[in-house]
């Protein structure tokens, strides 16, 4: 394994600072850093970069981002636990890593930045989940974020980045196609973890498109939760809320078709039509 820093190797770390992992939390921990050193390398290039990590756990990946040459780690971490020992990373490299403790759901994470950076992440599917979310849907457009590199599991991974057609489009894969240039950069098997997890897991990138196609994104939700959420059924049925056939005949689209042979620019042009139809709606009445 390769020596990255001065610091003791992770099996040592966790046994320092009795750090069992916890279901609960989600800890499957990444002890070897030649693969934590991989994933840095992927947000690369890192100087002049502050970078946002959520969940560092023992440090692994926090480690690695530090020996690429990030000028600005924060760290942000639920299980207290880990702050002794994320505190020795600290002082290895002075100045240069935040440890923030708390739960990231709950921490404006572009405030804490407080300028441009890039979010790297090995979280629970859940969590990260949610805060891709809550980072692809920021009303700010172009957003303060560079990149997220961020483990998935795989399945999901797929559909991040499921197009139409894909077994695996659905909402998130209309959401972050809309916003954003998705892709699987590698899998990384079972074994890789600390304890190790049921099922392969994928690092995705995502790079935000610098001008993606005018929608409303309240209104595009609802045209997805709408398709997708009857997703065998024919769109004139599944959308019948919201103009049923006579929407998707002034779309141009086959009232035949399903939610996920859609593309993302025609779930774009539902979503203006919608939007054209209620202000129309609303001048009549
Ligand atoms: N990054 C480390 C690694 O690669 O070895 C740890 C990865 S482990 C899969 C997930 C980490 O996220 C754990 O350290 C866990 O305590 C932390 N975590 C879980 N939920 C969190 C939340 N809501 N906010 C911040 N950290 C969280």
């Amino acid at each position: 394994m390769t020596q990255i820093d001065m610091l003791p190797p992770l099996r040592e770390v966790l046994a320092a600072h009795d750090l069992e992992p916890r279901k609960a939390l989600g800890q499957n921990f990444l002890l070897d850093l030649n693969l934590t050193a991989k994933i840095a390398r992927q947000a690369a290039p890192l100087d002049e970069t502050t970078v946002v990590e959520i969940g560092p756990g023992p440090g692994g990946l926090t480690r690695a981002l530090l020996a690429e040459g990030a000028r600005r780690v924060i760290a942000i971490e639920k299980d207290t636990r880990c702050l002794p020992a994320l505190q020795e990373i600290a002082d290895a490299y002075p100045g240069r890593l935040d440890i923030l403790s708390g739960d990231a759901l709950a921490i404006d994470i572009a405030q804490q930045a407080s300028g441009r950076f890039k979010l790297v992440a090995n979280l629970p599917y859940n969590v990260g989940t949610q805060i891709l979310l809550n980072l692809v849907t920021t009303a700010l457009w172009p957003p303060q974020w560079d990149s997220l590199t961020l483990m998935f599991q795989r399945e999901v991974a797929h559909r991040i980045v499921a197009r139409a057609g894909d077994d695996h489009y659905g909402r998130l894969g209309v959401l972050c196609g809309w916003r954003t240039e998705a892709e699987i950069l590698f899998d990384v098997p079972p074994q890789a973890f600390t304890p190790p997890p049921k099922v392969t897991s994928s690092v995705v990138r995502l790079i935000p498109r610098p001008a993606p196609a005018q929608a409303s994104l309240a209104t595009l939700e609802v045209v997805t939760a709408n398709a997708f959420g009857q997703r065998r059924k024919m769109l004139r049925q599944s959308l019948k809320a919201l103009g049923g056939e006579a929407l998707l005949q002034a779309a141009g689209i086959d009232p035949q078709r399903r939610a996920e042979t859609l593309s993302v620019a025609e779930f774009v042009t539902l979503a203006n039509l919608v939007d054209q139809r209620r202000t129309a709606n609303s001048k009549e009445g």
